[in-house]
């Protein structure tokens, strides 16, 4: 049934007038018996309003009007109900809320408790490595959104990530070769997903659920391709041991965490606050150390030069990240790049890229 009978009272004169009701894609149509539109009122306009049992009496939400309308067969009544965003004659939306309610409640009590007892830090630590490989995709894309929004400052013609324009496309195959390789190599349980993006730091980040961001300034610095491998292979470590979603949960909170895995955060404050904890906060020194170590295993793994990781964190003073300071000789940089030319294999690699395709990554963002 599309459509019933109504009672309309158009709010201006007294009259009481029967209607025909029709449910529209958008909102009830209400037209007299011979045909006349009188009005229409869209699904999330329309309020219900006190009658006396089996009447659905409507308004206008927010109307200063007395426009009303009466249905009184209760099939029809019901589908009105089923279209209607705030009419709840069943109150199966009600329920809905209040049972949202004591699951929030108990949760904020539970996450209160727990929090008091281990603190966030070790929640998080503890945490992390149990959250599902599907939950960690799902945070990590809605971060994303947020994390390109903030990257973006929109001072470019050409679209913000590199290698779409014609010319730049074989600079996005020559990446893509890079990144076949060290795949491969890091065979981790996630698709990794990389990008080149117009911003003119040497940095790149790594965010939960495998998203990669070169920043273009780091190609500009780069002199071969296994510096750029090197340090996306250092990403690959913070994907690997989960750091970011790590950052976050710590940064975030355990309430965000709930949130996620009752499959409720998408889009809310905590997003904003959890991509700002991505790109602001820095990792622990011991993070960084393990990032690079899995960093120069994944080069040597992939048959590639190790040591252009340890030659890239020289040139960009050790910062590989947004939230990361650059120590050019300092101390700690200094300590990172002896490990990793420790580390690295000393025999000869295979090149990642024919000469042609690294001029090419180079253009990958030359944007014509
Ligand atoms: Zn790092």
């Amino acid at each position: 049934m599309s459509s019933g009978a109504g009672i309309y009272f158009d709010g201006v004169t007294s009259a009481r007038r029967e209607v025909v009701v029709e449910l529209a894609p958008a909102g009830l149509k209400i037209s007299s018996r011979d045909g006349k539109s009188l009005a229409e009122w869209p699904y999330n306009e329309i309020e219900e309003l006190d009658a006396r049992d089996n009447v659905l009496r409507l308004g206008r939400l927010g109307s200063t009007t007395l426009e009303r309308l009466e249905i009184r067969d209760p099939a029809f009544a019901a589908e009105v109900d089923e279209h209607a965003a705030y009419v709840d004659r069943t109150g199966s939306l009600r329920q809905r809320q209040r049972l949202r309610v004591i699951v929030w409640t108990v949760v904020a009590t539970a996450s209160l408790l727990l929090v008091a007892w281990f603190g966030v830090p070790a929640i998080a630590a503890r945490l992390t490595p149990l959250l599902p490989i599907s939950v960690e995709r799902k945070l990590g894309d809605a971060v994303d959104v947020q994390v390109r929004g903030m990257l973006d400052t929109g001072k470019h013609d050409t679209a913000f990530e590199c290698g779409t324009a014609p010319a730049e496309i074989p600079g996005r195959n020559a990446l893509n070769k890079v990144m076949q390789r060290l795949e491969v190599a890091a065979a981790l349980p996630i698709p990794l997903r990389t990008s080149v993006v117009r911003r003119d730091e040497a940095n790149a980040i790594a965010l939960p659920g495998g998203r990669v961001y070169v920043f273009r300034g780091l190609i500009d610095k780069a002199e071969n391709a296994d510096e750029i491998a090197g340090v996306i292979a250092h990403e690959i470590g913070h994907v690997a041991h989960r750091d970011g979603t790590r950052a976050i949960l710590e940064g975030a909170g355990l309430s965000f965490l709930f949130g996620m895995l009752l499959g409720d955060f998408v889009g809310g404050g905590a997003v904003v606050f959890a991509a700002k904890s991505v790109l602001q906060s820095s990792y622990t020194r011991e993070a960084e150390t393990a990032a690079d170590s899995y960093g120069t295993d994944l080069m040597n793994k992939a048959d590639a030069d190790a040591r252009a990781l340890a030659n890239m964190l020289e040139k960009i003073g050790g910062a590989t990240e947004p939230g990361m300071t650059i120590l050019m000789d300092h101390p700690e940089t200094k300590a990172r790049v002896a490990a990793i030319r420790r580390n690295a294999a000393s025999r000869p690699s295979s090149p990642l890229l024919e000469p042609s395709e690294w001029a090419a990554l180079k253009k990958i963002c030359s944007g014509l």
